[in-house]
């Protein structure tokens, strides 16, 4: 099979120095140099010469990669991996390339997880089940097990539903896991927006922004649900807006996979000026906020968010946080430095670095599922990794990375929670507000 539309020069920046290897995560758990960022663009300039077969076994070893781009971040000679991984991840597709059961399972996942609509009907049996004792007894029996490693690994993921998920007519914001799976998270979004004097509007019928199928590579379902996105939130900002028909300044998300996905429209949608004037309007919520600055009101109802015991932090006890670099985040969109800046107005919050900041906790979209055994593994590593640095919890940005981290921090000796910065910052407001 050819690799027809890989960029041709992309590869040859490659100088192969192996920089890049320590910080790629599927090199770090199998250890070849095929599932490695070197490895895998060595293999692209094999098949554009013709020297290699893209078939089942080559393929295996491109699905390996989680889409991560700390390899990008790494490279000194500013090799575009990315592009790479993205150009290849449709020709992966090709029905040869993977067995009857693995495609039958994309199937199902690519059918369901964009649609919130679908995920709510397909969990709302599940209501009686997760996070209550019948899960946890499922789990020790051994129960689980007998359900084969991808949907074993479903079920692990599969956090308490809270009713608000399933409230009709319940949107906030994007992100199809996260409304469904955590949505105290938008909740958050909204107040600490609200009580920094911003308004925020809602679309009624956003759907979702794309990520998950753009991951993968299924470009044609990714503009659909693209061009849906932007025609929802038009129809928001034109005439029928009751406010009026200004544009909105700033379109926000509080998914760093979501936000990498939304920034990347005008590629996705062929060069669309609708698509570009909307791309350029996305903003991740903690950029949007440390750019814009948090209010003085706001600041000033700030109050220490107490300890697990429930005595307050103090300048003497402060409160340990280690904050949790999403790959999107981090390396798809440079945002570092604006989540911990903003932790760091809560008083008395102390952030603590983890050893392996901006390696993958394995979540990366759909590859926890498809992939089970190897995201397990990087799973437990980055649990580990932030509960050994002492602190009392950890903070991470992106529903994929907080589900994961969730899952296998709840193996460590000592588990702490895991929350969004902005859960952070609205518990530290409404502390200090007396809500
Ligand atoms: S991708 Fe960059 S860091 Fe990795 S081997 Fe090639 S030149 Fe070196
Ligand atoms: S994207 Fe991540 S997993 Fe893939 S080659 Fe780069 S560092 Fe490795």
């Amino acid at each position: 099979m050819s690799l027809t539309g890989l960029p041709a020069v992309a590869t040859d920046p490659c100088v192969h120095c192996g920089f890049c290897l320590p910080t790629c995560a599927s090199y770090r758990v199998l250890g070849t140099e095929m599932d490695s960022p070197r490895g895998r663009i060595h293999a692209l300039k094999a098949i554009a010469a013709g020297e290699l077969e893209l078939d089942a076994t080559t393929a295996s070893h491109f699905d390996s990669c989680l889409g991560c781009f700390a390899c990008v971040s790494a490279c000194p000679s500013g090799v575009r991996y990315d592009e790479l991984i993205e150009a290849t991840r449709p020709k992966l597709n090709a029905p040869e390339l993977r067995s009857p059961a693995q495609r039958a399972f994309r199937k199902l996942l690519l059918s369901l997880l964009p649609y919130p609509n679908r995920l709510r009907a397909a969990l709302a049996p599940l209501r009686a089940y997760a996070g209550t004792p019948l899960q946890a007894l499922a789990r020790r029996s051994g129960l689980t097990r007998l359900l084969g490693p991808q949907v074993e690994a479903m079920e692990q993921l599969l956090p308490p539903l809270a009713p608000e998920a399933f409230r009709d007519g319940f949107r906030l914001l994007l992100g199809c896991v996260q409304r469904l799976f955590d949505p105290a998270v938008n909740q958050a979004v909204v107040e600490v927006l609200c009580a920094n004097g911003i308004e925020v509007v809602l679309p009624p019928d956003q759907g979702c922004c794309g990520a998950v199928t753009h991951h993968q590579g299924e470009l044609e379902q990714t503009r659909q649900l693209a061009s849906a996105v932007i025609d929802s939130f038009a129809a928001v900002v034109g005439p029928g807006r009751p406010a009026g028909p200004e544009p909105l300044d700033a379109v926000l998300v509080a998914a760093s996979g979501c936000g990498h996905t939304l920034k990347a429209y005008a590629e996705i949608l062929n060069g669309s000026a609708d698509a570009a004037g909307f791309a350029a309007r996305v903003a991740d919520i903690h950029e949007y906020l440390a750019s814009l600055g948090l209010s003085e009101a706001f600041t000033a109802q700030l109050a220490p968010l107490p300890h697990a015991d429930g005595t307050p932090a103090t300048a003497e006890h402060p409160l340990a946080v280690a904050y949790h670099d999403a790959c999107h985040m981090l390396h798809g969109q440079g945002i570092r430095d604006q989540p911990r800046a903003l932790l760091r107005q809560i008083p008395h919050l102390q952030l603590r670095e983890a050893t392996e900041v901006g390696v993958c906790c394995g979540s990366a979209g759909i590859y926890n599922l498809v992939q089970p055994a190897e995201a397990a593994e990087l799973g437990q590593i980055k649990a580990a990794d932030l509960a050994g640095t002492g602190a009392e919890l950890a903070a991470s940005a992106n529903i994929g990375c907080t589900l994961q981290i969730r899952r296998h921090m709840a193996e460590q000796e000592q588990p702490i929670p895991v929350l969004h910065p902005i859960e952070l910052l609205q518990r530290s407001w409404k502390a200090g507000a007396g809500r």
